[in-house]
């Protein structure tokens, strides 16, 4: 950068230095709104005259640094100009709607998005810089230029990070090489890409920097004339074959070199070796001729060469790599494509604006376009969709994941082209082509084979996913699947599906507890109520809690019919006895209602016989109902039965209702005694169940005893009076 001075307050140094922009600009496109960019320019000069970096430098200077990037990378008029005014919304009383009338709306909403990405304060770093990302990213759905001016912006930032505080120089290095550098990467923008990763580098590892910098610097000029020898050798043999090219040479970047050592296991002395050279042709038949030309020339490494021609990485990117012995039994890597390509290369969706200013009418330059924003198309609506985490460390995780991904292509039987990470598996194919095909996947064809889910897809495989309609996502599946859609849509159904089971699970134990305590299960709002009092909003909660086991069946059922004291207790049993009952078909005895709860199964005491007229008790007993007694039977008197387990009672006996008696009967003991007293009691149209005769032989009495259906008391002392007329009879008496 050629401005690094105080002296561009001067407007005359301002004014040469508009110059140098201009010119820049110009030269990567002639057609350039260059009217606009001055204006700019000096609206910029004015904003910012006052203010000065960290440094000392005026902060004009960083402005024009990042115009003057967004120049090279051919961005166009209307971006220039934004990236000028980029930081004037924040740092003065310039509003975006004075942008747009004073520009226009195009550079109003350039420097708009800029700035609302470094303009919000958050509480926490960690959920500002997410946050950041999440508007940086919903940002570029507007115009991605928004995100090519930001990177421009980051560029000369870590550029000049000296000044700062270690900490912040990390911090800023680390997020550089996290998120800038991948999503430059993404969008195919090799320069900035390893602009980029060599700032990073140098903050994030200084000593190994220092040992690759001073490295390659020693070996500079050894390295210079080889590169030259073989650079010449090369174009020679191009040009011998007729292939119209350039052939450029160039030590690798830093933080490449670095990596390379890591990843190999290179020694110093080897990474001489790492040299590349690039072949730019005008044709792509020439691209191929060129490969052909070379592989005669020299060597060619095994397994290196690679054509990103016929299969372009993700991003766009597009060229034919190989390797080879060269000179010297040197390796060296060589790269060929078209100019076009090479534009791709490094400046990546950014070339886009090349052909859009140039020829608005280019359908050629919007395919390529379009195809190159693929990537950013699908990135942007999963997270409009909420595809991504809400939550900070997780969201910039996905996003670290996402970026880093190389790509592979499979195809679907018709031939769709989907483009997956690395490593990805038919379930993220499956998600990839639809969230319903993903959800409902049961296996995969892969090349017209049966392969495992789990199985890795490489490039170029056709994958054809089975279906069935009940079918479900498996948990087991979030082990392998690579895509942050397919591993969140995973998650999201599990939970769907765990909410369900528990909430049949909690629907069936409640409905078996209300059983089991004989109650029907009561309405929603009842249920809504009981969910409120254990502090759930809905009935769904309650009865998934009770699946999951966060709440009992029977705290629910309490709550619905809270315990009331003793004896309720005793009563609601007896009454359930009695749905029982009912419920098995049993006749129920009639005849006596039990004070305040009808209903209720009862029978009569064989012990004491009531019969209506008597007066007559309740006992509850366990597990037959209300037993009816008479008050002065024996077995009721005094304390033998608990004040709980008595109940009033009332006679409430129809016409038609009989009731089994006993009576005794004790008489002389003469012929036709028994005859005789039946035969009287039948002339009061009585029933007779049974009797029994038993004669006493210390007094020659005889003991008669009769058990009889009548309707009543009073019927009942009829038939004693009766009985009593019966020759012979000394003494009647109920038993
Ligand atoms: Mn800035």
């Amino acid at each position: 950068m050629s401005t690094p001075s105080d002296n561009l307050l001067d407007r005359e140094v301002a004014g040469r230095e508009w110059e140098g922009l201009r010119d820049l600009a110009l030269r990567s496109n002639p057609q350039l709104n260059q009217e606009l960019i001055e204006r700019a320019y000096w609206r910029a000069w004015e904003v910012h005259r006052d203010q000065k970096r960290l440094s000392g430098e005026p902060y004009f200077s960083h402005v024009l640094a990042v115009a003057r990037t967004c120049a090279e990378m051919n961005l166009g008029s209307d971006a220039i100009a934004a990236a000028l005014l980029h930081d004037s919304i924040e740092d003065s009383p310039v509003t975006a709607e004075a942008l747009a009338k004073e520009f226009n709306p195009t550079v109003s909403l350039l420097v708009d998005g800029v700035s609302k990405i470094s303009g919000l304060r958050f509480e926490s770093r960690e959920k500002a810089q997410a946050e950041n990302f999440r508007k940086l990213l919903l940002h570029m759905s507007r115009d991605v230029r928004i995100l090519l001016v930001k990177l421009a912006d980051r560029l000369h930032n870590i550029s000049t990070l000296e000044p700062m505080r270690p900490e912040k120089q990390k911090r800023i290095a680390r997020e550089t090489m996290d998120i800038y550098a991948p999503l430059a990467n993404r969008l195919g923008m090799g320069r900035i890409k390893w602009q980029l990763e060599d700032h990073a580098f140098k903050y994030l590892d200084p000593s190994a920097y220092g040992r690759v910098a001073s490295m390659v610097g020693m070996q500079r000029e050894a390295r210079e004339e080889f590169i030259v020898t073989m650079r010449d050798r090369l174009q020679e043999s191009m040009n011998k074959n007729g292939i119209d090219c350039a052939v450029q040479g160039r030590a690798k970047h830093l933080h490449s070199i670095h990596r390379k050592m890591r990843s190999q296991n290179l020694r110093e002395g080897e990474v001489f070796d790492l040299l590349a050279f690039r072949i730019i042709t005008a044709t792509v038949e020439d691209c191929y001729h060129a490969l052909g030309v070379i592989h005669s020339l020299f060597t060619p490494i095994p397994n290196k060469f690679k054509d990103y021609i016929a299969t372009p990485k993700r991003n766009g990117y597009q060229s034919l790599h190989t390797a080879l012995v060269g000179a010297e039994g040197r390796t060296i890597e060589v790269q060929i494509r078209t100019q076009k390509m090479h534009e791709i290369a490094e400046y990546g969706v950014a070339s886009h604006w090349r052909y859009k200013e140039e020829d608005k009418a280019s359908p050629t330059a919007s395919g390529d376009a379009e195809r190159e924003l693929d990537f950013l198309r699908t990135f942007i609506q999963d997270l409009e969709e909420g595809e991504w985490s809400e939550d900070p460390s997780e969201f910039m995780e996905e996003l670290k994941v996402s970026l880093f991904q190389e790509g592979i292509f499979a195809f679907t039987p018709r031939g769709d082209l989907h483009i997956l990470p690395v490593g990805a598996t038919p379930v993220d194919f499956a998600y990839s082509i639809h969230t319903g095909v993903g959800d409902r996947c049961i296996g995969a064809r892969v090349d017209s084979k049966m392969v495992p889910l789990r199985r890795p897809l490489t490039s170029g495989e056709v994958v054809e996913i089975v279906t069935r309609n009940d079918a479900r996502p498996s948990r087991d599946w979030l082990s392998f699947v690579k895509t942050s859609k397919a591993q969140s849509r995973i998650r999201k159904s599990i939970r769907e599906q765990e909410s369900e089971q528990s909430e049949s699970l909690g629907r069936e134990l409640l409905e078996r507890e209300f059983k089991r305590n004989r109650q029907s299960m009561p309405d929603e709002a009842a249920l809504k109520l009981a969910a409120e009092a254990f502090g759930m909003d809905s009935v769904d909660r309650l009865v998934q809690g009770v699946g999951r086991g966060s709440v009992s069946a029977l705290q629910v059922f309490h709550r619905v019919h809270p315990p009331e004291d003793k004896k309720s207790g005793i009563i609601e049993s007896a009454q359930k006895l009695t749905q029982l009952a009912t419920s098995l078909g049993g006749r129920r005895q009639k005849g006596v209602r039990v004070e305040g709860h009808g209903n209720m199964l009862i029978h009569f005491a064989g012990c004491c016989r009531p019969v209506p007229g008597d007066r007559i008790v309740g006992v509850i007993t366990r597990g037959r109902g209300v037993s009816i007694h008479r008050q002065d039977c024996v077995n009721i008197v005094g304390d033998r039965i608990a004040e709980e387990r008595r109940m009033r009672v009332d006679w409430d006996a129809g016409e038609e209702e009989k009731f089994l008696v006993s009576i005794q009967i004790h008489g002389d003991d003469r012929k036709n005694l028994l005859a005789d007293i039946t035969g009287q009691i039948s002339k009061s149209d009585v029933g007779i169940q049974g009797g029994s005769f038993r004669r006493e032989e210390k007094d020659l009495s005889a003991l008669v005893q009769v058990t009889i259906e009548i309707r009543d008391l009073k019927q009942l002392e009829k038939i004693i009076r009766d009985v009593r007329k019966v020759s012979g009879v000394r003494q009647v008496e109920r038993v």
